[in-house]
This record gives C-alpha cells, structure tokens and sequence, in this order.
C-alpha cells in the first residue's frame, strides 16, 4: 500500500494551471506599471473578481484543500505573476484566515463577505497588529481596547503601523491588549466595521518593493466597536485569559517548550510560497537570457560560472517549496511542529527568493540592472519575504528554542 506521493492531482493540477495563465496573461503584463505607480492595482483586482481568483470561495477552498497544498500552490503560481499585485489580491485572504480562524460562525457569515466586496464593487481587508514600537516583540503591544460594559461595547486607542491596505480597507482586524499583565497571551482581535469613526489612515510608506501593495499606519482614536465585535466572542475570551493566568504562574521553562506557535507555524508556509514564487519567476528568467545571450561567441550558460549558478538557484528553489509543503501538510494533518517545520520553510524560502532574484540580476548583466527587465523588481519584491510575518532573525530564534527548549535570545 504505497499512499506516498509528491505529485499534485488532476484537480489541484487544474487550478494550478488555471492560476498560472490569469499570473502570465493579466499580472504579469501590469506588473512593471503598478510599481512605478506606487497604487493599489483596483482593476487587476476586479479582474480577479470576475474570474473567481478574488473571492472567500477560492481561498477556502484552497484553504481547506486535504492536501494541505492548496495554498501554498496558489501563492507560488500568483507571486510567480507579480509580488506587489498579488500581495493586492491575496491580502484580504490573509485578514479573512483571522477571522476564518477565530471567529464565530455568525462572525464569519457577517464580515467575510464585507471583506471582499463583489464583483462591480470590490473592497479589501488589512490585519493590524504590528506598531511602532511592538514590531517582532509583539508583546510590547501598546493598542489597547477597554471593554463598556454598560453600552457592550469595546474601545480601542492605538497606533497600528505596516498594515497591508490599512485605512483603504472596509474591514479592519484590528489586535488589542485586553490584559496588559499578560504579554501576548493578554491580546485579543477586533472587527472594526466600514466607516466606523475614530479610525483613519495615517502614513502611506513608500516601498523598496511590493510597491503596488498599499502599507500604512492606521490611527485609532476612541474606536468604538459592538461587543459582537470581538473575535471569538466575550466568554471564549474570558475563558482564555483565565487559562493564561493560571499558565502565567508556571515556570518559564514551560513556555519555552510552546515557543513554536501553531498558528504563526500554519500561516508561515503561506509566505514561503510567495517567495518560491518571487524566486522561480527570476530564475526563469536568468535561465531564459542565459541560452541566449552571446558573449565571447557562445551563450553565457556555456560558462560553468553561470551554469552552476543556474543549478544552485533551481535547487534551491525546489528545496524551498519542498519545506513549505511538507510544512503545509503538517498543519493541515494536526501533525506537531516538533522542530519549528512551518518557520524553517519560511526561512529558507525567503533568504531563498533574496539570493537567487540577486543572483539572476547578475546573470542578466547591466539588463538585469535596469527596469527593462523585470529581475530587479523582483529583487527588490523579494526582500520584503525575509521581514514581514516574522523577521529572518525571529524564525531563527523560533527554531533555535524550539529544537534546544532554551529561552534563547
Ligand atoms: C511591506 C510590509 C507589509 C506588512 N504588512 C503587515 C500587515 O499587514 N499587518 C501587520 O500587522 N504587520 C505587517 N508588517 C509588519 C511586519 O510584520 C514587521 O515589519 C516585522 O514583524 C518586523 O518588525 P519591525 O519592522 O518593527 O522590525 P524590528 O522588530 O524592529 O526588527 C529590526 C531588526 O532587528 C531584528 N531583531 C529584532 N528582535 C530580535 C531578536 N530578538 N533577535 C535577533 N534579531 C532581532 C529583526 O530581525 C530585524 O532585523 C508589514 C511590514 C512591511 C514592511
């Protein structure tokens, strides 16, 4: 009985190539325009609407795929296209898994639907949680939201910062502390509904990379949000941090066994994808320019120093997107990220994408230097991989007191 096996099936085979086609026929060709534009690429959006690529359908479906490849292989095929217009598309989907994950069934049905709009009018989510000064120490956390119990209603002050289409969003997530005692244990996630008052768009950054991905500071002052609000609901939250409190007592040993996260080790992946994605579009590329352009009389990849560079980069690639599924599939098998798996397929992905998009710039030469090529915007989309949904650095550490048990800094 030999269940064991690495290849897709007609189903996901399907899809994979129908993602494909919309990334090289309608991505792609967008891609140089919208990061020099510096906007969110509405129209790329709709049209992903109208296909269905744009829509909570689609990602649940890949989401719940029993595979555990479904996401990872929409990333891969979408960045693939572009980095910065697929972050446009899938960033909703990002914000929609918390409440996917969180929240309740009613929740669900109300928000999700609000998150992505329809097809003549498409809207998009942020997920708020990192701020000025609580970027990788998410414990430092300053937003805070105080629940009034007289109106049932939670009031959330703070300054979230990074957020992916933050203030051009209907539907914000939004973390807050709830507990200040308790570190992250104490934070709990908020659904600030369209045009709520008290939350407006601060800063819009101008980026290396992903640059037809809106990031900006997200101000919240007096935000005001029904009790029907809180992800989870009031009780579970209760019932949460009343564990917390207990646990906050045990010794520190103990938390460092739990030092990899189940849900930071099943969303990781997820980005590991992208820059598999980032990476295999640049070494196509590298590859392409290699068998064709001449120099000394002979194509550049007839040059061991070109070609070898060219195998390291593939097999790199494919190792990458071999840890992001195997990490993929753990997550959706309940299986115990006992070595930190889902922040090793995100490391090596991502330091993966920023070596080999540099490595196809010089395969390229001064084309490769240029924006007549594509390879140099997509190094510089690649080195958002090894910041965002935790740095390099923080998925060392994870791994690190995950294998050893230390509370290693
Ligand atoms: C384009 C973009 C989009 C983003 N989108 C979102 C979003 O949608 N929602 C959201 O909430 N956040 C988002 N982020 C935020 C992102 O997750 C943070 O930038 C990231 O977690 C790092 O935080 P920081 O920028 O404050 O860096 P810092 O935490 O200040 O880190 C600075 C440097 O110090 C290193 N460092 C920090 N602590 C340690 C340590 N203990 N050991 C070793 N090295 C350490 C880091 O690795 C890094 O190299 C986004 C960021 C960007 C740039």
């Amino acid at each position: 009985m030999a269940e064991f096996t690495m290849e897709l099936n007609d189903e996901q085979k399907e899809v994979r190539d129908w993602l494909h086609g919309f990334a090289a026929d309608v991505i792609r060709p967008a891609a140089a325009e919208w990061d020099e534009r510096e906007e969110t690429p509405w129209p790329v959006i709709q049209e992903a609407a109208k296909v269905g690529i744009y829509s909570l359908d689609f990602y649940a479906q890949q989401y719940f795929d029993p595979t555990g490849l479904g996401i990872p292989m929409a990333m891969e095929e979408l960045f693939w296209g572009d980095a910065g217009i697929a972050l446009s598309i899938v960033g909703t989907g990002l914000a929609a898994v918390g409440v996917l994950a969180n929240g309740t069934e009613e929740q669900i049905g109300t928000w999700i639907p609000q998150m992505y709009g329809d097809v003549d009018d498409v809207k998009v989510a942020a997920f708020c949680s990192s701020e000025p000064d609580a970027g990788s120490d998410v414990a430092s956390m300053r937003t805070r939201a105080v629940y009034d119990a007289a109106k049932d209603e939670w009031v959330i002050d703070g300054t979230k910062t990074w957020a992916t289409n933050g203030g051009i969003a209907n539907v914000h997530v939004v973390v807050a502390v709830v507990d200040p005692e308790l570190g992250s244990k104490g934070h709990a996630s908020f659904i600030v509904p369209p045009n709520t008052p008290g939350l407006s768009q601060g800063q819009k950054f101008k980026k290396h990379g992903i640059r037809a991905s809106h990031t900006a500071e997200v101000v919240l002052d007096g935000v005001r949000v029904p009790g029907s609000c809180l992800l989870g609901g009031k009780e579970k939250l209760d019932e949460r941090l009343a564990r917390a409190r207990e646990r906050a007592k045990a010794s520190a040993g103990e938390r460092v066994k739990n030092a990899a996260m189940a849900t930071f080790e099943a969303s990781r992946p997820a980005v590991g994808a992208m820059a598999v994605g980032t990476a295999r579009a640049a070494y196509e590329v590298a590859l392409d320019y290699a068998g064709t352009r001449l120099q000394f009389g002979r194509p550049i990849i007839d040059n061991q120093g070109i070609a070898f560079q060219l195998a390291d980069m593939r097999t790199r690639i494919d190792a990458a997107r071999l840890l992001v599924w195997r990490a993929s599939w753990m997550a959706v098998n309940g299986k115990p990220f006992t070595a930190a798996e889902g922040s090793m397929s995100k490391l090596f992905a991502s330091e993966t994408a920023k070596a080999v998009t540099g490595q196809a710039i010089q395969i390229l030469g001064g084309n490769g230097y240029t924006r007549e090529y594509p390879v140099e915007r997509m190094h510089r989309d690649a080195a958002i991989y090894t910041i965002f949904e935790g740095t390099s650095e923080i998925q060392r550490l994870v791994i690190a007191r995950t294998l050893s048990g230390m509370p290693i800094r």
